[in-house]
């Protein structure tokens, strides 16, 4: 029985760090990204991508609709994906 089971309280993020690691760690480029707006599916690197020196946006390539921003900054980065309902890696053979 794990801590979770015994108290019932949720762990903080750090628990899932080895989950979060394996999630990006991948190419993130042969994801699935799930279009918020008109609810098609396609590769992270099928988007129509805007971007710069500081960042990027990922439309829909079919509604152009804005699915994710990232942006680098001084102090991080950051990755909006209000526009996407969910973003599926498939498995990878180890
Ligand atoms: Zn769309």
């Amino acid at each position: 029985m794990n801590h979770q089971e015994e108290t019932g309280l949720p762990l903080d993020g750090n628990a899932a760090a080895g989950l979060l690691r394996e999630l990006f760690a991948l190419d993130v480029t042969v994801a699935q990204v799930t279009c918020n707006c008109c609810g098609a599916v396609a590769q992270v690197g099928e988007t129509r991508v805007y971007g710069g020196v500081m960042g990027a946006i990922f439309r829909c390539p079919n509604c152009d609709s804005v699915a994710m921003r990232l942006v680098h900054t001084p102090v991080g980065t950051w990755l909006d994906m209000r526009g996407s309902r969910c973003l599926f890696t498939p498995s990878v053979e180890r």
